[in-house]
């Protein structure tokens, strides 16, 4: 069952064991990233990014793993039974979370619209070191 709030619904999603468990509010269509870094292009990772007060663990953190590289910024969790990274710390909104739109829940995602994201050339993608500001 989803709730509604201000246009918004929560989706629930998690890793493939399914010991890592969260939900995260936004639209029911949604605008999602498709990062060709050197770590997303190789998880095929889809980022739905959200400031932190929209999403909770639910369970599970107790067998989150964090894998860091470059400039440690993003902190890449996953799941260390089943190896799944189902949300992660991202380097361009440290403030926030990237959940991986492929690890929702089916039922609640209406649409999902995919734009690239140029994260392989950081520098000249992200001015100022970071993605765009989020929205509450
Ligand atoms: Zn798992």
């Amino acid at each position: 069952m989803s709730q509604a709030t201000g246009g918004m619904i929560q989706h629930t999603g998690g890793c493939h064991c399914g010991r890592v468990r969260f939900e995260v509010i936004a639209p029911a269509r949604l605008e999602v990233t498709d990062c060709n870094c050197s770590i997303c292009s190789k998880s095929g990772y889809l980022h739905l990014t959200v400031p932190k007060s929209r999403f909770r663990l639910i369970s599970g953190a107790e067998f989150l793993t964090t894998y860091q590289f470059n400039t440690r910024t993003a902190r890449h969790l996953f799941c260390s039974v089943c190896g799944v990274k189902s949300f992660y710390v991202p380097r361009s909104h440290p403030e926030g979370y990237s959940v991986n739109a492929r690890c929702l829940d089916e039922g609640t995602v209406e649409e999902m619209r995919v734009t690239p994201v140029d994260g392989k050339n950081w520098e000249s993608s992200h001015p100022g070191g970071r993605g765009k500001p989020l929205e509450d």
